[in-house]
């Protein structure tokens, strides 16, 4: 059987549709990387926004035009299905998250006589793998319906993330640390299995001990979440965890923040933790999400984002235009906001996130820094700086280290 796997959304996904394809490789399954040949495809979903289900939609439609292929949609559009997805051309079954052996189940396929365990992390370029160390989220923000779909944190046993970790570092330089709220990995401890309570940070230090060969990277984490064995690993030990941090904003007004349900944070907690953090770090890559035209959201608060977001060294953005997910809480909100306001209000935050993109690329060039290979790109290698800069470098150039002192150009 030829399948062909697509993921929408995050590094979770992208994860989760990596095991997948591993699953089906042990099966004898043959992954083709043209719709047009495979008899199945494997669509891993993603629910953050509606337009995210929109581009799914199309996508289904899409497959199912380009002959007789068969399709599983997988992951949370799936999870939260109320039959439009079922009922999709071509789909053949729709199955909620992301469990192998119910996709497997559901493609027909007889399952693999061995465990699944994942040995390489392909879907980042050859350098650099996913290593998923939580599930789920137990916080309730309104415009988010992944916990709806993805359920409670479930943290996975540091023995076995070491385990997995090793297998990884066979094969790659760099490890991302991903998961839906990983900020709060140890906090269900029944399901990490030791008696002292686990957080993200020992997690890492037993992490860098067990495989020092490495450089780990956090995805995605609460700025208030970063505890002090975090910041001290983040100072002090550059070689084994990246000087990065993608640390949700999404407001930076307190008013907003609450109507969010973000309650374990302020604008000035997240900025005192940051501030701390670049004052002891000389080289930093900040991002953050920010979320444009949330409903209610006034001109003051809208320039409070602003204000946050030019006072703080952020590298990059990502911004959001809110838009109406209906199993969201903030759907029913009152305040939304006309489209033109939110899209001139993401205009100008982008702006500012490109600004500052390139202020700081125009600081760091010339500089040294510890790249690790993360794909090709027309002919080019692309090398990742410890910052989260992309350097590219001609290939003929490589002598086939996967980590490597680079000038940023
Ligand atoms: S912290 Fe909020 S935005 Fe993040 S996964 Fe949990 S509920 Fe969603």
């Amino acid at each position: 059987m030829n399948v062909y796997f697509h993921t929408f959304g995050c590094k979770a996904n992208q994860y989760d549709t990596e095991r997948m394809r591993q699953a089906f490789d042990a099966t004898g399954a043959v992954v083709v990387d043209d719709p047009a040949l495979a008899d199945l495809a494997v669509i891993n979903s993603c629910t953050v926004t509606s337009e995210s289900e929109v581009k799914l939609r199309r996508f289904v439609r899409h497959i199912a035009r380009t002959g007789d292929t068969r399709t599983i949609v997988m992951g949370c559009a799936a999870a939260l299905d109320d039959g439009t997805l079922a009922a999709l051309p071509s789909v053949q079954a729709v199955v909620p998250n992301a469990d192998p052996n119910a996709v497997l189940r559901a493609a027909g396929v007889s399952l693999p006589p061995d465990p699944l365990s994942i040995r390489r992390g392909g879907t980042m370029g050859k350098s650099r793998a996913l290593l998923k160390i939580q599930d789920g989220c137990d916080e309730h923000c309104t415009f988010c319906a992944t916990t709806l779909a993805r359920g409670a944190n479930r943290s996975r046993p540091v023995a076995e993330l070491i385990e997995e970790a090793r297998e990884l570092a066979k094969y790659h330089a760099e490890i991302v640390l991903t998961g839906v709220h990983i900020g709060t990995y140890g906090q269900d401890t029944s399901h990490v299995g030791t008696s002292a309570r686990c957080t993200l940070g020992s997690l890492l230090e037993a992490l860098i001990e067990a495989v020092p060969s490495v450089r780990f990277r956090l995805s995605s984490v609460e700025a208030t979440e970063v505890d002090d064995t975090l910041a001290r690993l983040l100072i002090e030990a550059p070689r084994h965890l990246a000087a990065h941090l993608h640390a949700p904003l999404q407001s930076g007004s307190n008013r907003v923040l609450k109507r969010m349900g973000r309650h374990w944070y302020t604008a000035e907690t997240y900025r005192a933790r940051i501030e701390w953090l670049a004052e002891r770090l000389s080289v930093f890559g900040l991002g953050a999400d920010v979320i444009a035209g949330f409903p209610g959201e006034t001109d003051q608060d809208h320039n409070a984002s602003i204000t946050l977001l030019h006072a703080l060294p952020f590298t990059y953005l990502h911004v959001f235009p809110f838009s109406v997910r209906p199993d969201a809480a903030a759907a029913r909100l009152a305040g939304p906001l006309r489209p033109e306001v939110i899209r001139d209000r993401a205009r100008e935050l982008r702006e500012l996130g490109e600004s500052k993109a390139t202020a700081y690329r125009a600081q760091r060039r010339g500089q040294t820094a510890d790249g690790i290979v993360s794909g090709r790109q027309r002919g080019q290698l692309e090398v990742m700086t410890e910052d989260y800069l992309s350097v590219y470098l001609d290939t003929l150039t490589w002598d086939g280290r996967p980590r490597f002192e680079v000038i940023v150009n």
